[in-house]
């Protein structure tokens, strides 16, 4: 099988243990040889997700089999182009559009009957007032395509001005935008959701293969800081026997016809019965930040499963490495140290067990330069020992 994935950040650079052991002929369209993937796949080719002559000479050159991707943003023409090939694309079109577009995603999930927070399109700030009175005056609007950790996402409150001279900006921009409303990732709309007084987040992660093979891992629970995903714990504590999130992501992978992985971010609401509602927030449709636990924590890494799913192989197992342990995974997200590896060299004494991944990025503030996973049976023991270790990456010893 020769296979090549669009983009070169840390998702595809992670994927290198897998090519090893799978023993695939795997190539990378990266955005520079010198970034995460690029520097740990020498035959990488540069070039952009969005410049369709690159891409098909890429596909060409290295007469790929299949393609697939690290992130959604690929314009759907040039997906039909590669088809056109006779290039295998997983997910395909049709499934990636969901993971590409919100409004889209949030219309087929009501469709099949899976819970979401109320939302619905909006074209100006009239609309979204409505919107917002319904809902105590407040919202969240999003547009539809190219959000990520939080970028596109907006709280609007009828009592904050500023939030709402923001909005104002975002309908302009969405208005003048020339953009192909028909391709799924070009839309410029916008949609506007309940703010959900959430207890915390969830994510499921689930596989399905090419041959319709389909596993998920254990259901966690993830932590945001400023919108970006910080910590993730796995399983997700006090999950209950029926876990109803995992039902949910492997009826969305079957209805959608993902191939691949598909990571469902989704709300917990627990009312003040102790009743819990799980409302479905993002898909992803790839191997996904909340997922990062599976590399040490699980017997199958979600970085393995994509290729032995988009390869069409038999699907590795995904339960937990151990019944009676936690893993935790947390991100480094930016670094006041000045020399990574150094830094690297100090947290390997705290615990022996922990593993520090670095992505070989250059540090900017906020930036996910690597993150930590540690299992263990106690969960406050391991939460700690990662807190220590994410400390060193900012300067903090104690
Ligand atoms: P993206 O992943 O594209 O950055 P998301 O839709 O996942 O955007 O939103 C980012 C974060 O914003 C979520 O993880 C959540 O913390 C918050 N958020 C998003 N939508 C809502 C909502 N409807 N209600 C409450 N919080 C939300």
């Amino acid at each position: 099988m020769r296979i090549g994935v669009i983009g070169g950040g840390q998702l595809a650079r992670m994927m290198a243990p897998a090519v090893s052991e799978l023993d695939l002929e795997f190539y990378v369209l990266v955005e520079a040889l010198d970034g995460a993937a690029g520097k740990i796949f020498p035959n990488s080719t540069v070039g952009e997700a969005n410049d369709i002559e690159t891409v098909l000479n890429w596909v060409k050159k290295n007469n790929l089999d299949v393609v697939t991707f690290e992130h959604e943003h690929v314009p759907n023409y040039i997906i039909d182009k590669i088809n056109d090939l006779h290039v295998a694309v997983y997910p395909d079109k049709l499934a990636l559009r969901f993971a590409q577009n919100k409004i889209l995603m949030r219309e087929k999930l009501s469709e099949i009957h899976l819970p979401c927070p109320d939302f619905t399109v909006v074209k100006n700030i009239g609309e979204l007032q409505v919107f917002m009175q319904k809902h105590g005056g407040q919202a969240v609007l999003k547009t539809a395509t190219g959000g990520y950790d939080g970028k596109g996402v907006l709280v609007v409150k009828e009592q904050d001005s500023q939030s709402l001279e923001i909005a104002s900006k975002w309908f302009e921009k969405s208005f003048s935008s020339t953009a192909d409303i028909n391709d799924p990732e070009q839309d410029p709309r916008l949609l506007v959701e309940e703010l959900v007084p959430f207890t915390r987040e969830l994510a499921a992660l689930v596989v399905r293969s090419s041959k319709g093979e389909i596993k998920a891992w254990d259901t966690v629970e993830s932590i945001q800081e400023n919108s970006v995903c910080k910590t993730v714990i796995a399983p997700a504590p006090d999950l209950g026997k029926n876990d109803k999130a995992k039902k949910m992501a492997i009826k969305i992978a079957e209805e959608l016809g993902v191939v691949g992985v598909l990571a469902v971010e989704m709300f917990e609401v627990v009312n003040s019965l102790g009743i819990s509602k799980i409302l479905i927030n993002e898909l992803a449709m790839r191997p996904h930040n909340s997922g990062h636990w599976t590399i040490n924590g699980s017997v199958t890494s979600q970085f393995e499963n994509h290729l032995r799913a988009v390869a069409g192989l038999p699907l590795g197992n995904t339960d937990r490495i151990n019944k009676e342990y936690w893993t935790v995974m947390e991100n480094i997200l930016g670094s006041t140290r000045k020399d990574l590896r150094d830094a690297k060299i100090d947290a390997m004494s705290v615990n022996s067990s922990a593993k520090i991944n670095l992505y070989g990025k250059g540090i900017r503030p906020g930036r996910k330069l690597g993150h930590i996973n540690l299992s263990g049976e106690d969960l406050q023991e391991v939460r700690e020992d990662v807190k220590k270790i994410g400390n060193i990456f900012q300067g903090i010893t104690l």
